[in-house]
Order: structure tokens, then sequence, then C-alpha cells
């Protein structure tokens, strides 16, 4: 992703897509480019050569035919969360979908069709209207296609799955230009592939997913000191281990300005039978002496607003992933350790809890590789711009290296960087082999080489 290509003919290019896109293809001398290039994670260097924002399937398929015929590679970018930056490339044109964050509830068959370039908040937040939601991740900034094509994980995940299993349909524009639609009727194979493979197969221009009654979930955040979190993740151990469908509770350590990092316990309590939630909020209260707890009953879209800013747009990102079976003793001493040495105001470390719903989908029936109870371990190294990398970066390496040994083999595609393209094959597990075939059949000259997760093919 950092050589540029010597044959791509980008004069050709932009004369080409001058006509179709007007003022909003932008160039590197353009005034907007520098912010039109700006993505969640401001330690990319990347340095695309042309940006197009598109606003429909037409210009998709324009751009990515260009792209195809003069040799300039290409890139996706929908919400701009990739914390490896895939969203650009050097030398590169960028497809932006940011004009196409549409989305439309259809109340009567209980679906919402979401554009390509729609942000999860979008989506949360239409729904909300109807009392609706479908499971999405938790920052609301973070762009709904490429969070539910490689997975999806958040805080529905054990009432109603991953984000990828609630995918209805999609329309793909592949890399030759042609405009499918994939479900379980047409093009199945694609739809197979797609739940679960990122963005490998082409630029997904609308999504349909299925929505779910929920006016109100109970949900919030509780921190303990630090001194408690062998007692704490103890408990949670036990809590998740027994949990109902409708608890999916999230944990970890969050930096604290004025001490050591603080451990978080993060429920979400989707069941209709509020009085059960409270009784789980209350026994994860009791795991230790909290200093904070804030839990409320609020439609889903405003529970993920306690996400907001949670991680700053404009930092410099290192993250590494790992997948647990349980939170063994030993790794809730690992990441206790590794905590301790969290040094930077800003870094992290957060467990996604897979369980219920997302569990009882067969292992191959989507692309998806890993569909056993677990937690997803997010390590966040995380600076500001203007303070020199200090190790931060390098702290979220060594944890990642210190729970290998504990950990399941592949972790969550959708995070691991395009630096560890060894870990790819294990994390699909026995899908691996015919999502191959399908990048194959569908993508044949790798277009969407710089799509997340990166396929060696
Ligand atoms: C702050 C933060 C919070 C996160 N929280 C969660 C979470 O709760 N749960 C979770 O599972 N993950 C989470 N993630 C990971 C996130 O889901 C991935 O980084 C995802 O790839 C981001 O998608 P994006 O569109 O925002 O990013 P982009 O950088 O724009 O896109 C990343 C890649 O996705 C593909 N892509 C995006 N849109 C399309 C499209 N329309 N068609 C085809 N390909 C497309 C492309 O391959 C692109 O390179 C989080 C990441 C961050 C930074």
């Amino acid at each position: 992703m950092t050589s540029i290509n010597a044959s791509a003919d980008v004069a050709r290019a932009t004369e080409r897509l001058r006509p179709v896109f007007g003022d909003r293809l932008l160039l590197p001398t353009h005034d907007r480019f520098a912010s039109a290039s700006r993505i969640w994670n401001c330690a990319i260097t990347h340095r695309p050569v042309a940006i197009v924002r598109c606003l429909d399937n037409d210009d998709v398929r324009a751009a990515v035919l260009t792209a195809r015929e003069c040799d300039v590679p290409l890139s996706v970018c929908g919400g701009g969360h990739d914390w490896a930056g895939r969203a650009l490339r050097d030398g590169g044109l960028v497809l932006d979908l940011s004009g196409m964050g549409q989305v439309a509830v259809d109340t009567g068959v209980g679906t919402a069709t979401v554009g390509g370039g729609a942000h999860i908040g979008d989506v949360s937040g239409a729904a909300r209207q109807h009392g609706l939601a479908t499971p999405t991740g938790t920052v609301r900034t973070v762009g709904m296609a490429g969070l539910t094509l490689a997975g999806g994980y958040g805080p529905l995940c054990g009432r109603y799955g991953l984000a990828v299993d609630n995918l209805l349909r999609a329309d793909v524009v592949l890399a030759d230009g042609r405009l499918v639609t994939a479900s379980p009727d047409g093009d199945a194979e694609l739809f197979w592939a797609l739940r679960g493979g990122g963005g490998n197969f082409g630029v997904v221009t609308s999504l349909m997913f299925r929505l779910h009654e929920l006016p109100t979930v109970l949900a919030g955040m509780m921190l303990f000191p630090f001194a408690q979190a062998a007692t704490v993740l103890a408990g949670y151990r036990e809590i998740v281990a027994t949990a109902a469908d409708e608890a999916t509770i999230m944990a970890g350590f969050l930096p604290n300005p004025d001490g050591p990092p603080l451990v978080f316990l993060c429920p979400m309590w989707s069941g209709a039978d509020l009085a059960e939630g409270e009784r789980l909020i209350a026994g994860l209260e009791r795991l230790g002496n909290p200093v904070m707890s804030q839990i409320a009953a609020t439609p889903y879209h405003d529970a993920l607003s306690m996400f907001d800013g949670a991680m700053r747009e404009g930092n410099h990102y290192r993250l590494r992933t790992r997948w647990l079976s349980h939170l063994s003793e030993a790794a809730a001493e690992e990441l206790t350790d590794a905590a301790a040495q969290i040094a930077s105001p800003y870094s992290a470390i957060s467990m996604h809890h897979f369980h219920g719903a997302a569990a009882r989908v067969g292992q191959t029936e989507t692309a998806f590789g890993l569909r056993t109870d677990h937690l997803l371990v997010e390590i966040v190294g995380a600076w500001a711009p203007e303070d020199a990398e200090a190790g931060y970066g390098d702290w979220a390496d060594q944890t990642s290296q210190r729970l290998a040994p504990l950990a399941l083999p592949g972790g969550y595609p959708n995070l691991l960087g395009a630096d560890e393209p060894e870990r790819v094959p294990p994390s699909y597990g026995p899908n691996y082999e015919r999502l191959v075939s399908a990048k194959r059949r569908y993508d044949p000259d790798n277009i969407f080489a710089s799509a997340v997760p990166t396929l060696a093919v």
C-alpha cells in the first residue's frame, strides 16, 4: 500500500472523472483536499492523488472503471475509521462515500435501507424514531458498511447477533463495474462472502438491515478503582459465562488523569423485563466499590452517546486485537499488568462480549470466522499529535504479544492491521478457502487490494 503504481495514468483518469464529478473531484491542489483526505487516525500518512465524492451507483461505477482502466489504485472510504488507514492509498483514487449516508426505514416490513456511506448513528437515529433498532458497533461515527462487512460487534450482540447477522441484502458495484444485488436469492455466494469478508468484493452502495422492536435499553457505564481490578474481572468472568442473551457487557480499562487507569464495565440490557436488567446491574455494581455508575433506561441510539468522543478524532493510534475464549485468570492478569503501564492519557483496553444469538449462527453460514462464545480484546495505543510517539504504539504491540499464547488463533478481521496478513487465514478458520475462492471469482485482479481485511490472494 505504500508503493505508487508506476503505470498509473493519473492525468487520463482525471480527464475521465472531471465531466462525471465536476467539483466533486478533488485534487491535491484543491483547498478542500487536505480536509477531505483526513481520516480518524491522524497518524496515517498515505497520500492519495484524487478523491471523488460519490452520490450514487453511477458515480461509483464510473470511479471503479476509471481507476481500473487507468491503472490507478483505488480505495473506498466509508466512515474513515479503519485505524490502519486502508481508506487511503499512496498514489490512489479515493471513493469517498460520505455523500451516500441516506437511511430509509420501512416500518411495515421492519427493515432499514442504508447508503454505503452511512454512519452507525445515522442508522440507529433513524430506527429510534420508530422504537426500532438493529445491532451496530459502539461509536456512532464509525461507518455502518465497514463495520458490518467484517462482522460488527456491539451491545446487542447477545440478543440479535452481529451487525452482519442482520444484513438482508446488499447492492454492490463489482470490480468489472457491474451492479449486482447480493442476497440469499441472488448472487448468494457473494452474499455469503460479504458477510465477514469485508470490502474485498466490491463497493457496497446500499445495505438492507432487519430492524427489531426495541424502544428502550438499560445501559451505561460503571468505573472501579484500579486496585479492585482482580475482583471485578473475576466477577465479570463469572457473570458473562452465564449471561442471558439480553445482557451484553463490555469491560476494560480507561485512562485516568488523576492516577492509575480505571476498570470499566459497560452493560447493556435489551430485554423487556427491566427489573431483571436492574438485578444484573446491581450484581455488577457489587463486584467492587464503583467510583461512578451511570445507568439509565434510554432508546438504543441515545445509549450509544456514552461512547461519543471515547476515542478522540485527530489523535494518533495503533490498535491491536486478540480473541479470548474466556477471561482466564492469566489473561486478566496480563491485561491488568498492561493497563498498569498505560502512560498516555488516551490509551485504553476494551473487551467486546460475543455470545447468545451471535454464537448460534452456524460456523459456515456466513464468512465470519468465529462463532463460539468469546471476548474480543481491543488494545488501543493512542497519543496526541503534538506528542512524540513515546512508545504508546509499542505498548499496544507488546500487550498483543503477551496475550498471544492465551488467545485463540486469528483475530477480529476489522481490527487486524495491514502488517499482520498471517493472522487473516486463521481468523476465518474453515471459511478461509471459500472466502479466497470468492475473492478470485469477484475480484480476480485484486482491484480492492486495500480492503479491510487485507487478504493475500
Ligand atoms: C472509534 C472506533 C470504534 C469502533 N468500534 C467498533 C465496534 O464497536 N464494533 C466493531 O465491530 N468494530 C468497531 N470498530 C472497528 C470498525 O468497525 C472498523 O475499523 C471498520 O472497518 C470501520 O469502517 P469505516 O467505514 O468507518 O472505515 P473506513 O476506513 O472508511 O473503511 C474501512 C474499510 O471498510 C471497507 N468499506 C467501508 N465502506 C465500504 C463500502 N460501502 N463498500 C465496500 N467496502 C467498504 C473498505 O475496505 C475500507 O477500506 C471501531 C473502530 C473505531 C476507530
